[in-house]
């Protein structure tokens, strides 16, 4: 079980978790497609991969706007030949009490959330299926695909609905190959995160210590955080098993926060 020789796009993969997994996944032998909005940090990554002898370009894309999905997974394809592995990974976190949620973050959220994991598996899996291979598509989703918490309601639907996604495409996709699921960090450190830590301390009236201490990471076995390296981890063993005995299904790496 192996990405070797695979392609890979990756979304929001020029930060975070994203990155880790483009670096991770060109380390065992895949080529990786870096499809971000950010061009410079995205280079910055390819860049890092051709250092290390592997294989890498980067396309700009809006993972919302439908035409620069399907340029980037055509570029990917006329580049590399095929799209084997999808890792939709882009997102974004924005926090409010419900009462005050305005209508165009919840908008914003759903939209690179959801409308950017239905556009990139409809681009990438019509290769899937032409190649013969099948392959594999991993959704981004976190503990908050199971589980709630304040102020994060529009996140929360969002993930929870990746789940429904990825049981409808690995009931489509399985008879040609393709198998789908869901991958489900708990708090890891990125720019993501990290933005929250005062964002939440204003709004719960806590210190930003107490944040990390009892909102983040309270119910974790040890109190630690999950690290972009075990989510990569993670992505790469998925992205490798090669059979539908694995499909639909969604694994969570959190340090015992979820347990489900
Ligand atoms: P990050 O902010 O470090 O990286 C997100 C990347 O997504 C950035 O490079 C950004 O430019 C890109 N992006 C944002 N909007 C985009 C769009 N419309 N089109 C294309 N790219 C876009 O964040 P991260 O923490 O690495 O998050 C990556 C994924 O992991 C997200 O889906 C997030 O919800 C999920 N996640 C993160 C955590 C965590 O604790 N960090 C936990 C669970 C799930």
């Amino acid at each position: 079980m192996s990405v070797q020789n695979k392609v890979a796009l990756i979304t929001g993969a020029a930060s975070g978790i994203g990155r880790e997994c483009a670096l991770t996944l060109a380390r065992q032998g895949a080529a990786v497609v870096v499809a971000d909005l950010n061009p410079a940090a995205s280079e910055l990554v390819v860049a890092e991969i051709i250092k290390a002898g592997g294989r890498a370009i980067s396309v700009v894309m809006d993972v919302t706007d439908e035409d620069a999905v399907n340029a980037g997974v055509n570029r990917a394809v006329t580049e590399f030949g095929s799209i084997d592995i999808l890792v939709s990974n882009a997102g974004i976190q924005i926090i409010h009490p419900i009462e005050e949620f305005p209508y165009a973050d919840w908008k914003k959220i759903m939209a690179i959330h959801v409308d950017g994991a239905f556009l990139t598996t409809k681009a990438a899996i019509k290769h899937m299926y032409d190649s013969g291979r099948g392959g594999s598509i991993i959704y981004m989703g976190s503990v908050h695909s199971h589980q709630a918490s304040k102020l994060k309601s529009a996140y929360i639907t969002a993930k929870h609905g990746l789940l429904g996604l990825a049981r409808a495409i690995a009931k489509e996709g399985g008879p040609r190959g393709v198998r789908t699921n869901v991958v489900c960090p708990g708090f890891v450190r990125t720019p993501l995160v990290d933005k929250q830590i005062p964002e939440q301390a204003a709004l719960f009236n806590m210190s930003e210590e107490d944040v990390i201490k009892k909102v983040f990471l309270q119910e974790t076995v040890d109190g630690e955080f999950t690290t972009t390296a075990d989510i990569a981890n993670t992505v790469a063993f998925v992205a490798g098993f090669e059979t539908n005995a694995l499909t639909g299904q969604s694994i969570v790496v959190s340090h015992g926060w979820s347990m489900i």
